[in-house]
């Protein structure tokens, strides 16, 4: 099965895993200009900022978790959160939608953009 599909949720913190990362590197990048206080300053600054904003991120998954649907996969039978009208497994990555009309509809990304219009 093509592992293209990927859990919003587990996605959101993929990311937010990433700015720590990122974070870190600036911050270490940053070492390297010792010599000049002011661009080790901003080195820090931007790896503080983007390490701070993926606590931030952390928030927000936390809020997104919350109105997230419970639904237990159909294809490994584990409980996952669904977040939108379509959305992947967390665990199998199984397509799953919300929407009937989508049931069997080929997973596709676009269907969550319209409904995000519509609100
Ligand atoms: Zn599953």
């Amino acid at each position: 099965m093509e592992l293209k599909y990927t859990s919003k949720i587990n996605k959101i913190r993929t990311f937010a895993l990433s700015l720590v990362f990122i974070g870190i590197i600036i911050m270490y990048l940053g070492l390297y200009f010792k010599a000049s206080f002011t661009v080790m300053t901003i080195f820090m600054l931007i790896g503080f900022l983007a390490t701070l904003s993926s606590a931030a991120v952390y928030i927000w998954i936390g809020m997104l978790s919350t109105k997230a649907v419970q639904v237990e996969c159909p294809n490994c039978q584990k409980v996952t959160k669904v977040l939108g009208r379509v959305d992947a497994c967390m665990f199998c990555k199984q397509p799953l939608t919300m929407d009937p009309s989508l049931d069997g509809v080929e997973f596709d990304d676009k269907y969550n953009r319209r409904n995000q219009k519509e609100q």
